[in-house]
């Protein structure tokens, strides 16, 4: 079953299509600079080096055809027409209380995902656009939502409520959501499996360190506490994100320095996390060389992520009650070994050892790098969100998948 996978975002629309059954890629590609002069689809057919096209691609309509016209084109397609497609799965962002998993799109749908608007006005109304140009271009093609939010929405209130006055949970949604919902709930999943133990009967913190990076607590295969929160700022410090703060600090700056909500929202997001505290880079490779020559912000801005995972890990654990498996993932999770090592240190009390032997030799493949005896299992598992919104949209549409 061939899958066509699109995450649409506001001038740019990644896709990918494979077989939800084999796991196979057949091609993946980014339509870039949509609504500019400069359009380009860069397309790379398995095994074969990325191709740049240019592709004029007015709106998001134009650039599924162009997508389309390059996945069935001679040259460089690798379906013969549209008919091979089966079906797409979009990555939404928010699904707020709306979706607990994903789901069919039907026109009620879209009015809940369209209701959803205001709590991720970056990301909801692309993903939209995304649906509908591809309502358009595939008529009578199934499509389905998959949701970053889905995976949390098994968190008890006392996890995902803020103590704020109750009327703003009602009136506005002000609640915790949680991001990264697929990637955890993948990670999760095929942890329990390298384990082979039953995903229900697990207690595992996942940790997806990228750019953006979440913390979440899966006990007995559901989520019960997640680290991001109403929106992705909350949690670790990222890349430029700031993570948890004091909340009276945005009061503060907004009285001190007369900035305007603009400005302190840019801040946080932007111009923070360990690129604000270094002054380097947000790329975690360029703070590791800088901390090597001796900046000491560089080494500062690692130690405190290093710290904020591990509390992390520490409050999940009291959270469940105990712990069975950490999970690495995602960019830095995969491929940073020091990450690891440092977000674990110290954790042997709880029963998580690293070995640092095989932690170090562990680089963006599945693995087990905790030692033979530590109680804990510490796995590396790179995360692969868009074939999990594959597996989904196949389940949806009613494919048998093999386990
Ligand atoms: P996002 O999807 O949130 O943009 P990623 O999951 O791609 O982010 O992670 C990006 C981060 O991963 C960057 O900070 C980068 O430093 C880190 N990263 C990627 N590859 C490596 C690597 N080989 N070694 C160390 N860090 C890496």
């Amino acid at each position: 079953m061939n899958v066509l996978v699109i995450n649409a975002g506001s001038s740019s629309l990644k896709y990918q299509l494979l077989n939800a059954i084999s796991s196979d890629i057949l091609a993946k590609g980014l339509a870039e600079r949509i609504g500019q002069k400069d359009a380009q689809i860069v397309h790379v057919r398995n095994g074969d080096d990325p191709v740049y096209i240019s592709s004029e691609m007015p709106d998001h309509k134009k650039a599924i055809a162009a997508v389309l016209s390059v996945l069935t084109s001679e040259e460089h397609g690798v379906i013969s027409d549209m008919s091979q497609i089966d079906a797409v799965g979009h990555r939404v962002v928010h699904g707020g209380e709306s979706f607990a998993s994903s789901v069919l799109i039907t026109p009620e749908v879209k009015r809940a995902i369209r209701s959803n608007f205001d709590l991720a006005p970056l990301h909801n109304p692309s993903n939209m656009t995304g649906i509908e140009s591809c309502e358009e271009s595939m008529p009578g093609v199934p499509q389905v939502a998959v949701f970053d939010t889905a995976f949390h929405q098994t968190m008890p209130s006392k996890a995902y409520m803020y103590a704020l006055p109750y009327d703003l949970y009602e009136r506005l949604g002000i609640r915790k959501y949680g991001f990264h919902g697929t990637s955890h709930s993948y990670v999760a999943k095929r942890a329990a499996d390298i384990l082979g133990q039953p995903f229900e009967t697990l207690k595992i913190i996942t940790c997806h360190l990228g750019n953006g990076a979440s913390v979440a607590a899966v006990k007995d295969g559901k989520c019960v506490d997640t680290s991001m929160g109403l929106t992705p700022l909350a949690g670790l410090c990222m890349g430029t994100r700031c993570g948890d703060i004091d909340p009276a600090i945005v009061t503060f700056l907004m009285d001190k320095e007369s900035m305007s909500t603009h400005e302190v929202d840019e801040m946080m997001n932007r111009k923070s996390g360990v690129s604000g505290i270094s002054g380097v880079s947000s790329d975690f490779r360029d703070l590791y060389v800088a901390a090597g020559e001796g900046h000491k912000r560089a080494s500062l801005a690692l130690d405190m992520f290093k710290y904020h995972c591990r509390q992390f890990i520490g409050s999940y654990a009291a959270a469940m009650g105990g712990v069975d498996a950490v999970v690495f993932t995602a960019g830095v999770g995969e491929n940073n070994s020091d990450i690891r090592l440092g977000s674990c240190e110290g954790l042997g009390y709880m029963g998580i050892q690293i070995d640092p032997y095989r932690n170090a030799a562990v680089k963006s493949r599945e693995a087990i790098v905790s030692t033979d005896e530590s109680r804990v299992k510490v796995l590396v598992v790179p995360t692969n969100e868009e074939l999990a919104i594959a597996q989904e949209t196949a389940v949806i549409c009613g494919a048998k998948l093999k386990s």
